[in-house]
């Protein structure tokens, strides 16, 4: 499961930011932005939240094929 922000809800508080263990959440435009390859899925920046704008999702077949977790076997 991949963390995925709403942009329309994230209100750019930064709390995902500063609680992500790999320091791989930044904020562009006052969103919240994930370096999802580098995800260690651990959860905290969706319960960290206050406003539930970080939901998580199956990654879409084939996008994330350099993340190990996901990795097509051929
Ligand atoms: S699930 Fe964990 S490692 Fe992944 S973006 Fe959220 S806080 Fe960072
Ligand atoms: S904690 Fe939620 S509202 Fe705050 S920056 Fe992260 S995604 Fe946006």
């Amino acid at each position: 499961m991949v963390p995925v922000i709403d942009v329309f809800k994230c209100n750019g508080c930064g709390a995902c930011v500063k609680r992500c263990p790999p320091k791989i959440i930044g904020l562009i435009k006052d969103k919240a932005v994930i370096l999802v390859q580098l995800c260690e899925e651990c959860g905290i920046c969706a319960e960290v939240c206050p406003i539930k704008a970080i939901h998580f999702k199956v990654p879409y077949a084939g996008i994330v094929e350099t993340h190990e977790a996901y990795a097509v076997k051929r």
